[in-house]
């Protein structure tokens, strides 16, 4: 990996930069909270945010996508090339990074990949920035709080001036084009491990770390905890819409008034619907709530874990704010941190 020195200050000229052959989408202050937005100039962006509301994942995974166009009286489907917007998202903390990656694996590298995804992260720069923990952060445990790719460049704030770690021609050229840039000194280096470290003992202790949680899911899956968790979920699908790396759909055909020409979408869904197991025949095989949330912890911690070797959950702690009921990936290391405490009596 390259890293280079930039002058905070050269930070608007970077943005122009970008903004020249790019859409750029930032993190922007509404009211009280951050959201990542379109931005027209460089003043636009607030870069000390601790989260934004709902992560990025939007821009590469919209909540609402066309598919494909059809004419269901002549039975036939129109040549359809996905149109995406060339852009960069700025600005995006190391946890929403390591989303994009995790959706990636999900999404883009299996054996099916999903040519709609593909399209628009192939067309998309990520310029990432260092953090500061808020209290609901725990990336620190999901191997998410520092993020070795899945970016173009990476500015990790050293003071007045920005460690940028390059990892794309493309975005590297144009910082060169606009900013003077130069080789990071010791003192540079420094500064760096030292902020490094102390932003390491910003995590709040009070979430706890537990080892083998993949396993103790498994140990405990009949547990009557997930029947208490389970009893409290709203159904609301907050917490899959905030998530950087919830991933489910739903199919919907949306036929025009003369019931010929139709458009072929697919919408978000979540694991916490209802319906969302709902077969052919009227079956559903996730009737509960216990077996709902139950199944969305479990894709988080476990079974993503089992086939690729890394959580789902990259600890950014979105739901942790967004679920009115307290059902979190906190909550279930929680309790395997009681159970542990019981078992060493
Ligand atoms: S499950 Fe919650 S904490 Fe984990 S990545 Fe999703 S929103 Fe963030
Ligand atoms: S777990 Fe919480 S946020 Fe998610 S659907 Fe249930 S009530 Fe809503």
């Amino acid at each position: 990996m390259l890293y280079r020195v930039m002058a905070k200050s050269e930070l608007p000229s970077l943005i122009q930069g970008f903004m020249e052959s790019y859409e750029v989408v930032a993190p922007v202050k509404r009211g009280n909270r951050h959201v990542f937005d379109v931005v027209e100039t460089p003043e636009d962006i607030v870069l000390d945010y601790v989260q934004t509301d709902s992560s990025p994942k939007k821009y590469l995974f919209p909540p609402v996508e066309e598919l494909m166009r059809f004419d269901a009286q002549m039975n036939l489907v129109e040549d359809f090339s996905k149109v995406v917007t060339p852009r960069v998202i700025f600005g995006v903390h190391a946890c929403d990074i390591s989303g994009f990656n995790r959706l990636d694996v999900a999404l883009a590298q299996g054996k099916y990949c999903d040519p709609y995804y593909k399209a628009h992260r192939d067309a998309t720069m990520v310029v990432g920035i260092s953090c500061q923990p808020g209290a609901e952060c725990f990336c620190n445990l999901m191997a998410s709080d520092e993020v070795q790719y899945g970016y173009d460049l990476f500015l990790y704030d050293i003071g007045d001036k920005y460690l940028v770690s390059m990892s794309s021609v493309e975005a590297t050229n144009i910082l060169e084009a606009c900013c003077d840039i130069s080789e990071a000194t010791d003192e540079d280096r420094k500064v760096f491990r030292h902020l490094t470290r102390e932003r390491q003992r910003a995590f709040n202790p009070d979430i706890p770390h537990v080892d083998d949680v993949p396993m103790l899911m498994d140990v405990f899956h009949s547990d009557p905890f997930w029947e208490e968790l389970g009893s409290r979920c709203l159904s609301c699908s907050a917490c899959a819409s905030v998530c950087p790396t919830c991933y489910c759909f739903d199919i919907v055909d949306v036929l025009e008034p003369d019931s010929c020409q139709g458009v072929r979408e697919r919408h978000w869904d979540a694991c916490t619907n209802p319906d969302f197991a709902l077969v052919a025949g009227g079956y559903n095989f996730r009737p509960t709530g216990r077996e709902r949330v139950r199944h969305r912890m479990y894709h988080k911690l476990n079974g993503f874990m089992v086939n690729h070797d890394r959580m789902l959950c990259v600890g950014c702690g979105r739901c942790v704010s967004a679920c009115k009921v307290g059902i979190n990936p906190i909550e279930v290391l929680r309790f395997f941190e009681r159970k542990g405490a019981e078992d060493a009596k």
